[in-house]
């Protein structure tokens, strides 16, 4: 197995919220990997640990990566790139408007890291992997090797960050930290492409934490969720085997996609005021592209279990930059 990197500070905490549970009417544990660092936190820092580590042993000198314009894992990519002292390059899918807008968010940090953006538009993003690879090879030749990461950093390699999320919060389970009993009936999270519900799926059963994984979908749907998230716990699981653990058999993985909202990273009027209601009554605070809705999702589940560890992925400099939604919806409800 490569080398992992450690760029976060682990463990990350697991936390009640009496009013949450209140809210959803069953026990939830949130697990904060969205403080899993300072500006490049989130859930992608878990991947990026492996991944990066990969690139450093193949002694890369680049790295690429492709995402939204306001993609988390692109701006933790960008920022731990400028720590290793590797360029990094970023395709980032955006509309004419979006790209002539002033950086916010996400895309600020972008560029205070340095990264190169090239913008591309949505036809070019779903030849993104193509695309990737021919610039890689085009840097190769300049005397620049490159290393390519996959959207959301969601391959094998990467999702040996969440097998090892689990590994975590076993050991918080047994120091008594999550109450009784030390398990939890499932485990929920967003998913947006696959790798962090692959990893957890791994990891779940084996260590212990749970049975099975609620993975609620921002974009796509279930069915090509479920065969993108089967592909990588494959691929997860044959490295996993070479490096000489002998996982249990991955959990099962429901994949909902009910609560996408109208498209990917806008929320709906109940969305939103749902995650200024948590926000207020908890003092945690979601994101609208992915963790908000995934804990509304959960929220409406009609069969919810009792027990849930929810992993709260991160994603505030997404909320940041939708400020002007926010405000409005804000203005509204008072
Ligand atoms: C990327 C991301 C997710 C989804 O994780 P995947 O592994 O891409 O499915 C969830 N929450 C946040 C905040 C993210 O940035």
């Amino acid at each position: 197995m490569t080398r992992r990197l450690r760029f976060s500070h682990l463990p990350t905490p697991l936390e009640n919220y009496p009013a949450l549970d209140r809210m959803l009417g069953a026990e939830i544990w949130v697990k904060r990997d969205d403080v899993t660092a300072g500006a490049e936190a989130g859930n992608k820092i878990r991947k990026l640990e492996f991944l990066l580590g990969e690139a450093v042993d193949r002694r890369a000198r680049a790295v690429i990566t492709c995402g939204g314009i306001q993609s988390n894992h692109a701006r933790a990519t960008a920022l731990l790139a400028a720590r290793l002292g590797l360029s990094c390059t970023l395709l980032l899918r955006a509309g004419p408007e979006e790209r002539a807008a002033p950086p916010e968010g996400n895309l600020l940090l972008d560029r205070l890291a340095n990264a190169r953006v090239r913008f591309i538009g949505a036809h070019e993003y779903s030849e993104r992997d193509h695309s990737m690879l021919a610039l890689a090879a085009e840097l190769g030749r300049a005397g620049t090797p490159a290393y390519v990461i996959p959207e959301g950093g969601s391959n094998g390699l990467g999702a040996l960050g969440y097998f090892e999320a689990m590994a975590e919060v076993r050991r918080q389970l047994d120091l008594g930290l999550a109450g009784d009993p030390p398990c939890f009936d499932a485990v929920a999270v967003a998913c947006g492409s696959g790798g962090t519900a692959a990893g957890l799926a791994l990891g779940a059963l084996h260590w212990r934490v749970a049975d099975r994984v609620l993975a609620f979908a921002v974009c796509d749907d279930r069915k090509s969720f479920e065969l993108r998230i089967e592909a990588i716990v494959r691929e997860g699981g044959q490295l996993l085997a070479r490096a000489g653990h002998l996982p249990a058999p991955a959990c099962p993985v429901d994949v909902f996609d009910e609560h996408k909202g109208p498209r990917y990273g806008v929320m709906n009027d109940e969305q939103l005021d749902f995650l200024v209601e948590v926000a207020q009554k908890t003092g945690l605070v979601l994101d609208p592209v992915y963790s908000g809705k995934a804990l509304f999702g959960l929220a409406r589940l009609e069969a919810k279990p009792p027990r849930v560890l929810f992993i709260h992925t991160g994603g505030l400099p997404g909320l940041l930059a939708q400020h002007a939604v926010l405000a409005r919806r804000l203005t509204a409800s008072v």
